[in-house]
């Protein structure tokens, strides 16, 4: 191996990858696509996987989410209902060369799922340059997206040529009226046509996210089941938390998990699907009759999963947060716009991920809203 690594030193090809530990060497190693170093490949890549981020509880993180801009152009009643805070001065942004780095470096340790976020992701310039520049860090398992679907229609076959696996889009109802209502945009003809389109040019699978509010389409939870049926995508429902920039949450508004299962099971029987959770969020569940689709039901609020939780997130400004209620951020930015060598932000970043929170504290009498709220984290 050392020996290898020795032959390697000094070609052009990999000279960039050897300022940072052999991890991180080995994981560039894939985009090298140098046929005679098979072996080499082989046994690097054994090694990448067995390496892992661990916070202090022992939970492997597996998942970063990138916010990639602050702006948007929806104004979800449970995310964003008054309007945009003043966006931050553009250089506090990250740069892509920057999150590219970020992500080179989080990957190397362990990293397998990317998600680019907002805000809005589709709202930053030229995102397509970013995710072709991401699409090639070698060891990245998994590119996803999550969009509103504003304008997927016309661009998901670029995204899908730029490299990006999957979409998760967001789609709250189903009926004009109470998804312009929810939204604060007319706009669920262009976000189905969305779906179709991610579906079409392959960016699969298409997963939907809907937030079930008391109220508002908690009545529709089955209608949405009979979507996934008809267009085979995983539905996913989830609770309402306290991260709205109106901070108008209140408990009474949350449709609990069970509820949203039960809703769901009067119209259509389920099956959960087989395996243990592991680190994902929602609970699975297929249809029992065999139809195609399925349903993920998220219920951070009634039935927290903490204790399995693999994330971390990069806000666009550059903070690692390390639960979306954190209370405190660690600037990767100052750290990346240093000096420090690839090693030095490694060693940043193992540890901040020792320092995530044990849980999150909403059903506690003591929870505070984070100040930052979901389109400013990245959700
Ligand atoms: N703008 C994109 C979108 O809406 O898909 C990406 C960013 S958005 C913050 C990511 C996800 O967070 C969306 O699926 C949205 O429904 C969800 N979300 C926003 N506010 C939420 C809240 N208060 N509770 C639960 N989910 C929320
Ligand atoms: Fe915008 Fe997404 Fe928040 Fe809706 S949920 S306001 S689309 S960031």
């Amino acid at each position: 191996m050392i020996d290898a690594l020795e032959f390697l030193r000094g070609r052009k090809e990999f000279f960039r990858f050897l300022i940072l530990d052999w991890k991180v060497t080995v994981v560039l190693l894939f985009q090298s696509k140098i046929k005679n170093l098979k072996f080499l490949h082989a046994v690097c890549f054994l090694k990448v996987t067995t390496d892992v981020l661990k916070d202090s509880y022992g939970r492997a993180i597996r998942d970063l989410r990138v916010s990639v801009t602050d702006r948007c152009n929806f104004r979800c009643f449970y995310c964003l209902p008054h309007g945009e805070p003043p966006s931050a001065p553009k250089e506090q942004m990250l740069t892509y060369e920057e999150i590219v780095r970020a992500v080179e470096v989080f990957v190397a340790l362990g990293i397998e799922k990317v998600r680019l976020t907002g805000g809005e992701p589709m709202l930053r310039r030229d995102i397509e340059t970013l995710i072709s520049k991401l699409a090639g860090v070698g060891g990245l398992r998994d590119l996803a997206l999550t969009t509103n679907a504003f304008n997927l229609a016309e661009r998901a076959a670029g995204l899908k040529a730029a490299g990006l696996d999957r979409v998760t889009i967001s789609l709250d109802s189903l009926r004009r009226d109470s998804f312009a209502r929810m939204t604060g945009v007319d706009m669920l003809g262009r976000v189905l046509e969305g779906v179709r389109a991610a579906q079409r040019v392959g960016l699969t699978p298409v997963k939907i996210n809907s937030v079930i509010v008391r109220g508002h389409n908690e009545e529709e939870v089955a209608d949405m089941a009979a979507f996934a049926r008809e267009h085979g995508v995983s539905m996913r429902f989830i609770e309402y938390m306290p991260l709205d920039s109106g901070h108008g949450w209140s408990r009474k508004q949350v449709v609990s998990g069970a509820e949203i299962r039960r809703r769901i099971e009067e119209r259509f029987p389920l099956e959960a699907t087989g395996g243990a959770r592991g680190s994902d969020t929602s609970a699975r569940y297929r249809f029992a009759d065999g139809a195609p689709g399925e349903v993920g039901i998220i219920a951070p609020v009634t039935e927290p999963f903490c204790g399995a939780c693999s994330r971390v997130r990069l806000t666009a400004d550059g903070q690692i947060r390390t639960c979306l209620f954190s209370k405190v951020e660690h600037s990767l930015r100052d750290v990346l716009r240093s000096a420090a060598s690839g090693e030095e932000v490694a060693d940043y970043v193992r540890a901040v991920v020792l320092r995530k929170e044990p849980r999150h504290y909403i059903n506690e009498t003591h929870f505070e809203q984070p100040a930052r709220t979901m389109s400013l984290i990245g959700g």
